[in-house]
């Protein structure tokens, strides 16, 4: 079973505008409220192509079990830690050809016995669990490390952990003693990992950057480069995996999207090609669809045979 853990889970709002007005009202006929939160759109993904998983983070209030409602509604497998203050929700206004506003709540402050009695919660889903996907920021309350907690506890369990996360968070679980199995840094979280410029379309300088000895003891790192597929490290190799150019509706989520095809892929025991491939049709899938974090299984085949891998 793949565990995937969002630990600030959201309703996800979008409200489509012609024109965004300031200081007015704006009315909204078409909305849309998905469960959100970077891990949710991994877990649904998983779920559209049929593999086994379970979501994990911390739920609350009346918006938690709207929340719960929807993933029961999908058929995808959860088990959150309640706790007392409300789930969040996000506003993603899009309106005036193509802008997006966006306003993010916070979310709950996690109290320190909350955080405890997840990682209790944590450790039994372990017990069912080979790979585990994290993803996100965390929400307030909880320590810097305390993902660098959480894969220390996977690592006692012998279970894989693929991290998708940026800044303070990403760099204390890399100065760890238990690595992650994978991790999936953009182009901007490269630079502030190396504190020195990054420059995405120079393979060549990208293979230099990905051995600096702060990735020392990760296996994989996915450096996902939009239209242009993503450059990787897999233990001494390297490799550049390239997309058919496709028409995008909605880019959102791709990342997410990419990381379940990492998981899927890992978990399957794939080869290192399958793997790439398998990661960047569910990226690519998902951004040739209106939803965010959705892909459409039945185009996997076609899309899976235009990715092409090339070592570096
Ligand atoms: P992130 O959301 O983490 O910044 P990317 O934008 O790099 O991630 O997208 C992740 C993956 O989604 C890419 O590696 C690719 O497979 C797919 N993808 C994203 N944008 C495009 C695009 N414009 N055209 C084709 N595929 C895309």
């Amino acid at each position: 079973m793949i565990l995937t853990v969002t630990l600030n889970p959201s309703i996800d709002v979008s409200y489509p505008l012609e024109h965004l007005k300031i200081d007015t009202v704006n009315r909204v006929k078409n909305v849309r409220k998905t469960a959100g939160g970077k891990g949710l759109n991994v877990s649904r993904v998983i779920h559209m192509l049929d593999h086994d998983l379970t979501a994990t983070g911390f739920i609350g209030g009346y918006f938690g079990k709207w929340l719960e409602n929807q993933l029961d509604r999908d058929g995808i497998a959860h088990d959150f830690l309640p706790i007392d203050a409300e789930t969040r929700s996000s506003i993603a206004m899009l309106h005036d050809g193509g802008k997006q506003t966006e306003i993010l709540e916070a979310g709950p402050t996690i109290t320190p016995e909350d955080a405890q009695k997840f990682l209790d919660h944590f450790d039994k889903l372990l017990d069912q669990a080979d790979l585990l996907t994290i993803s996100g920021s965390m929400p307030q309350g909880l320590p810097e490390d305390y993902y660098t907690q959480m894969i220390a506890h996977a690592g006692a369990k012998n279970v894989k952990v693929l991290l998708d996360t940026s800044g303070a968070t990403l760099k204390s679980a890399l100065e760890a003693p238990v690595k992650p199995l994978l991790i999936k840094p953009n182009e901007e979280e490269l630079a502030g990992l190396l504190n020195r410029e990054v420059d995405k379309t120079d393979y060549a300088a990208l293979k230099q950057d990905l051995q600096d000895p702060i990735f020392d003891g990760v296996d994989w790192i996915v450096v996902s480069l939009g239209s242009a597929g993503a450059f990787v490290k897999h233990q001494d190799k390297f490799y550049h995996a390239a997309i058919p150019k496709i028409q995008v509706v909605n880019p959102v989520g791709s990342g997410d999207s990419t990381l379940a095809g990492l998981a899927m892929g890992i978990h399957d025991g794939k080869s290192d090609e399958d793997i790439m491939k398998t990661a960047m049709t569910t990226g690519m899938l998902n951004t040739m669809e209106a939803e965010t974090g959705f892909v459409n299984p039945t185009k996997f085949d076609t899309y899976f045979a235009k990715v092409t891998i090339e070592n570096y």
